[in-house]
């Protein structure tokens, strides 16, 4: 018999770790959608930081988030207010005040509320930093992605096509944001007691995704697992 969450799998893990190309391949390769949780909370520190609200007032922010609308197409664009922000919330600005009000209850919360209901109808690659420990924890495929934060900075300084910061401060922002995520009182960074820890400093995008498929296919949508 099917239990909530057998066609759910989680991808947690630190910032930088490479969990999005990973979680999208996945989800790809399953037939399933990919839900982008760090997408979400990047929407809501955009709309915090166009709003005159100061985010540690808490009765101001649960009225801005009252009044907020975020969602995710199949195609992984992300939806603020009905208006498609996929570019816009991939700022260096945005990826600090995003790290700074998910240590928040109120948004928190608000999100969980939806990634659950998006959640309800399974076939899902959930990807963020508290899927398997909080949000689904009757998921039957958990993974937690790690590698060292050296490793972690290299990726993203190659990834950053503008290079306009140093790889020293890449680093530093990791470490902050390593340190919020981990330290914080509500839903901390660590991976749930039945996650699959793969420690990711000596593979290729590749050979994650092939460690994760060759565990995952039998829930494949596609029929054919090769
Ligand atoms: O993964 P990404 O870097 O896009 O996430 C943006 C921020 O959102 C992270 O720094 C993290 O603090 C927060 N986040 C979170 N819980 C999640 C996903 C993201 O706290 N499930």
């Amino acid at each position: 018999m099917k239990r909530d969450g057998d066609n759910i799998v989680t991808i947690d893990g630190p910032s930088g770790v490479g969990k999005s190309t990973v979680a999208r391949r996945v989800a790809d390769l399953l037939g399933f959608s990919c839900l982008d949780t760090g997408a979400m909370y990047r929407a809501v520190a955009l709309k915090a930081s166009g709003a005159e609200v100061d985010p540690r007032d808490s009765a101001s922010l649960s009225r801005l988030l009252s009044k907020t609308t975020v969602e995710l197409s199949p195609e992984g664009h992300v939806f603020l207010d009905g208006r498609d922000v996929s570019e816009l919330i991939r700022t260096e600005a945005i990826s600090s005040l995003s790290s700074e009000l998910a240590e928040l209850a109120e948004v928190r919360e608000f999100l969980i509320g939806i990634q659950r209901k998006i959640g309800e109808g399974g076939n899902i690659v959930a990807e963020g930093r508290d899927m398997g420990t909080y949000v689904f924890p009757g998921a039957k495929h958990k993974f937690y992605l790690d590698a060292t934060v050296a490793e972690r900075a290299k990726r993203r300084f190659l990834q950053n096509k503008r290079g306009n910061f140093p790889i020293s401060d890449v680093r530093d922002e990791l470490r902050r944001r390593d340190r919020r995520d981990t330290l914080r009182a509500e839903n901390p960074l660590h991976p749930a007691p039945d996650a699959v820890v793969i420690d990711t400093t000596r593979m290729s995008a590749e050979d994650v995704i092939a460690a994760i498929f060759l565990r995952t296919k039998n829930l494949s949508m596609h029929g054919d697992s090769n």
